[in-house]
């Protein structure tokens, strides 16, 4: 798209759009060089998914330095040849290698910044405790990135970023095969043409968008069922407008997709027992899985899309409850459920679930296989039988799942959890170098455009990595000032 006669309404050096962990962070880092920066948020408040992230990755941070030793027994800081590796490998390949280099590499610097700014990190560890091939990159901030987003914000504040909400934008302006701008809709709907020497998309990528989950992603099937547990707008305008100004994607699909119980929130413990290794089965009432994959996250997120309709539930007995309730959690689930966290408050939202229709409940197998909607009762109960018998002899033979998580479905009464799949973001879509600029179908950049965070691509294969948790956030704040410094050296040589 051509722009030749624009008025601007406005004019910055740098523009940001998406006011999220990379944007912002891009943001900071452009006005703390020189540069005049805005920020545009389409929401009306910035921080975006990065206000849920807990934890973030680094490789040989000071933090990690101090430590020695992480609190796993058995296990070591990585170095960020080990982290290179890893997102190589665990891609198939299919990372951009200089991207990755960019990660690895400049994942540190962010938790010196963040401390610089106040930031304190509890611990650094892996994310879900009793996952033996994690890498121990998890940073946990004092806070979570929560307090993380509101430190930034103040940063870019005071560093005199200026931030318009409520202002999504919608269309890059270019002159020339180069950008020479961005056009908005302001606070009220008006049309807002902000120039700028650089514009950087930051704009978290497409998971909310179950239109281009269907174009893109290969959990295709799934994408009118998904359940958004976070209320976010991501809804992939980064990508449209990058596409429109001549960029290319690259390996475009992954998600990162959890478990979530339908219409409750991720520290709800219905939500947090449903996504335990427990029983699960699919629409048909046959079981799918091990349910030893809720041990990662994302791989669960795979394994439930995957299923007709995205239909999971999640079935435990009384004794199962009595269990999650007196002595906790078998996994982990990062800080939305800790790993051996009491669910106390589980028997109270289960009932308040099966009275709304939320859940089901039966007094005997067969009576829980005729109350949840669409399940043959007869295939259901045999699948129960055949998986206590499993418990009994210590040895699943259809999934191999671990002895230690078979826990029978024995005494009534009997519970039926509904598990969705929620797509928490998309992982990558438009290509961009290791400077983080946009390419074209030439893999040549477009001059003044980049991408960062979640709208980047070269990170993943075909599925979030947990290998390296903290992956996401820890990619948005240093690919947000990796672009934000080559905008800097672009617009101010020798600065
Ligand atoms: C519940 C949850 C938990 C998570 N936990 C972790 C974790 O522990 N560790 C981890 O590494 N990752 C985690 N993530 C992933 C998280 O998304 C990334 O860590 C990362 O912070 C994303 O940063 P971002 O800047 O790319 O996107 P976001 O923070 O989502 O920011 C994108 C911003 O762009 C705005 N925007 C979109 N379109 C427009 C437009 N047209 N105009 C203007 N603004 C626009 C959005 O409103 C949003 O504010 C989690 C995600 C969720 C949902």
């Amino acid at each position: 798209m051509t722009n030749q006669n624009i008025n601007f309404d406005a004019e910055y050096d740098l523009v940001v759009i998406g006011g999220g962990g990379s944007g912002k962070s891009a943001a900071l880092t452009g006005a703390q060089g020189g540069l005049s920066v805005a920020i545009l948020e389409k929401m009306d408040k910035t921080g975006g998914s990065s206000v849920y992230a807990e934890g973030t990755a680094a490789f040989e941070s000071s933090e990690q330095k101090a430590r020695k030793t992480p609190p796993t027994p058995g296990t070591h800081y990585p170095t960020r040849e080990e982290g290179f590796r890893r997102y190589t490998e665990y891609s198939h390949h299919r990372a951009n290698p200089d991207v990755v280099r960019m990660q690895v590499n400049n994942t540190a610097e962010t938790i010196e910044i963040m401390k610089s700014l106040g930031i304190v990190y509890t611990d650094v560890t892996i994310y879900a405790y009793d996952q033996p091939y994690e890498l121990n990159t998890f940073h946990r901030p004092e806070g979570l990135g929560e307090h993380v987003q509101e430190v930034l914000l103040r940063a870019c504040v005071n560093a005199g970023v200026d931030i318009f909400t409520s202002t999504p934008a919608k269309k890059i302006l270019m002159r020339d095969g180069a950008v020479v701008g961005v056009q908005a809709l302001d606070k009220d709907g008006n049309v807002m043409n902000v120039g700028c020497k650089a514009l950087i998309l930051a704009t978290g990528g497409f998971g909310n968008n179950p239109d281009l989950v269907e174009k893109y992603s290969w959990l295709y099937r799934s994408a009118r069922f998904t359940y958004q547990c976070v209320p976010t707008e991501n809804t992939g305008d980064g990508l449209t407008m990058a596409l429109e100004a001549g960029a290319d994607t690259d390996n475009i699909g992954a998600l990162m997709v959890i478990a979530c119980a339908r219409t409750k929130t991720l520290t709800s413990h219905v939500s947090g027992a449903g996504s335990q290794p427990v029983l699960w089965v699919n629409k048909t009432g046959r079981r799918f899985a091990s349910e030893e994959v809720a041990l990662s996250f994302a791989d669960t997120g795979n394994t439930i899309a995957k299923q007709p309709e995205g239909v999971v539930y999640a079935i435990i007995d009384s004794d199962t409850v009595k269990h999650l309730i007196e002595n906790g959690s078998d996994i982990g689930l990062g800080d939305f459920i800790e790993f051996h966290q009491k669910l106390i408050r589980l028997q109270t939202e289960l009932d308040q679930d099966v009275a709304e229709g939320l859940a089901w409940k039966g007094d005997s197998i067969e009576a829980l296989g005729k109350a949840i909607p669409g399940l043959d009762p007869a295939v259901f109960a045999a699948t129960v039988a055949e998986y206590n018998d499993a418990c009994d002899k210590g040895h699943d033979p259809l999934f191999f799942k671990q002895p230690r998580f078979l826990r029978p479905v024995r005494k009534g009464p009997f519970y039926a959890i509904n598990m969705a799949p929620s797509v928490l973001v998309s992982c990558g879509g438009i290509r961009v170098n290791g400077d983080l600029q946009v390419t074209d179908k030439d893999y040549k950049p477009i001059p003044g455009l980049y991408a960062v965070g979640m709208e980047a691509s070269g990170l993943y294969g075909d599925t979030y990595n947990l290998d390296c948790p903290g992956t996401a956030n820890g990619f948005a704040h240093a690919s947000g000032r990796v672009a934000a410094r080559h905008a800097i050296k672009t617009i101010k040589p020798g600065s």
